[in-house]
């Protein structure tokens, strides 16, 4: 009977299958300048919540059968549940350091995204802030929002299936996640310079690339950090580290700007970092 209880339960954790969508104003078409990314700018959130909404609709045709969506820019306070897509459910707020990847979602995917810090033809590209971070390294390499979260879902054994938003960022997907799905609905010149798609195709190419990007669950790998960790930070100089830097757990300061933390895997080393 437990037995059957335990396969019943597996089965239906397998049945569920839950997107977790992350999101960014950075990364959506028509968005170019600073200005724009103001959470209250009414056309920005038109813009942004149309993208995430087609996602929505893209996802649950190929079969999601829930989006779960992260209000993910500057203090999440940009989406609202008046306009978001009726069928998904809106995570208002910070997210812990485990991202909330401990529920093992099906799959996570990026709608809005931007690229790191210091990328050529990246829109307003930066690594978590545009003002307060320089670089942010992971095991040694320079890394952003898109691999930090890509490694905290593949920590929990969730892929990353689905990315939309500038072509560097795209570009720097394809590098650790060849397989996923990338809708490109903008093309940097300059870091205030783009190309960019009108919103109803921005909206059909995304809708489009979630519902293909479904065929991915199960198939594709998740991304892997193998650890122990470093996490390097090199703040901006307007961002120096606070005294006591060096007493934090994990933490070795290596100059002014610059502090290394050390955890036995990508979780550990967020916490480490995260705990503030
Ligand atoms: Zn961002």
């Amino acid at each position: 009977m437990r037995a059957l209880m335990l396969l019943l339960a597996v089965l239906s954790l397998n049945a569920q299958k839950t997107v977790f969508l992350i999101t960014d104003a950075e990364g959506v078409g028509g968005v170019c300048r600073q200005d724009q990314t103001d959470p209250k700018d009414a056309e920005m959130r038109q813009l942004l919540t149309g993208e995430i909404n087609a996602a929505v609709e893209g996802f649950l045709a190929g079969g999601a059968t829930e989006v779960i969506v992260w209000d993910g820019h500057d203090g999440s306070q940009t989406l609202s549940t008046l306009t978001i897509h009726p069928k998904a459910r809106l995570v208002m707020g910070g997210l812990p350091a485990s991202m909330l990847m401990e529920r093992r979602f099906a799959a996570v995917a990026y709608v809005g995204q931007h690229s790191k810090a210091d990328i050529k033809s990246g829109i307003m590209a930066h690594s978590y802030s545009s003002l307060g971070i320089q670089t942010m390294k992971l095991n040694g390499k320079a890394v952003g929002e898109i691999d930090v979260i890509a490694a905290m879902a593949g920590h929990f054994g969730t892929p990353v299936i689905m990315l939309s938003g500038d072509r560097a960022a795209a570009d720097e997907l394809r590098e650790i996640v060849p397989g996923a799905t990338m809708a490109v609905v903008k093309e940097g010149i300059s870091r205030y310079t783009c190309i960019s798609l009108s919103a109803p195709s921005a909206r059909e190419l995304i809708r489009d690339s979630a519902r293909k990007s479904m065929e991915l669950v199960g198939k594709i790998k998740p991304y892997v950090v193998p650890g122990p960790c470093t996490l390097e930070i090199e703040y901006t100089t307007r961002n120096s580290l606070p005294l006591e830097a060096e007493h934090r757990p994990g933490a070795e300061v290596l100059g002014d700007r610059t502090i290394r933390f050390r955890g036995k895997d990508v979780l550990e080393v967020w916490q480490r970092y995260r705990a503030r």
